[in-house]
């Protein structure tokens, strides 16, 4: 097992929440930004791709072994769309409120609005690891056809997990991430770094 464990991201949330997490392994989390290590590109047509892509770009700059993830939002009737898209749906720059507004036209009166979050989470050793870690979560809902709650991100206010009757921004954080998609591939991943360990 290693000690130190360079995060892809310079999401300032989504670094605080795995390095709580994976504080108890004895890992201590560090963004790339403390590297100077800049975004990688996401070019790929699949979550992994992307999120593979990313840390072997952080592996590689750093000489340390990095963790990755991409997620988004992915809706039946659109067959999986924005998925791979989901932060630039509505084009550049991105924006939660246009992406959100462009998803609602995009379903207009459908009735079918199945939808669900994908997150999928990768560590590699060293850039060149022919064996990653892999884990991935979902959490299936639907689309409201108006925004509910002020809490979370991007489509959270439109999301509704039909089991507790509130929209991801309604949801208090500790709740949403132990529900989420990431919650549940950060989940996964820490049993397979367990075993491996
Ligand atoms: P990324 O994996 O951080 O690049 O996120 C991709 C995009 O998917 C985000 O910009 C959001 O639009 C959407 N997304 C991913 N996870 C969530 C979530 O938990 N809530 C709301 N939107 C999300």
């Amino acid at each position: 097992m290693f000690e130190k464990l360079v995060i892809a991201s310079n999401n300032p949330g989504k670094l605080r929440e795995i390095g709580q997490i994976l504080a108890p392994l004895g890992i201590e989390v560090m963004p790339q930004s403390a590297f100077g290590v800049t975004e990688a590109d996401e070019p790929h047509g699949t979550f992994v791709e992307n999120a593979l892509a990313k840390a072997r770009h952080a592996a590689g700059m750093t000489g340390l072994p990095a963790l990755a993830d991409d997620s988004g939002i992915c809706v039946e009737a659109l067959g999986g769309a924005p998925g791979v898209q989901s932060a630039r749906y509505a084009g550049e720059p991105r924006s939660d409120e246009r992406n959100n507004a462009k998803l609602l036209e995009m379903l207009g009166e459908r009735r079918d609005r199945e939808a669900h979050y994908y997150c999928v989470i990768v560590v590699m050793h060293h850039a060149q690891d022919p064996q990653p870690l892999i884990a991935q979560g979902l959490w299936r809902g639907e689309i409201l056809r108006m925004p509910r709650g002020s809490g979370g991100f991007g489509y959270d206010p439109l999301f509704l997990d039909p089991e507790f009757g509130q929209t991801a921004a309604e949801l208090a954080p500790a709740r949403k991430n132990l529900m989420s998609h990431r919650g549940k591939a950060l989940a996964l991943l820490v049993d397979a770094l367990k075993q491996r360990g």
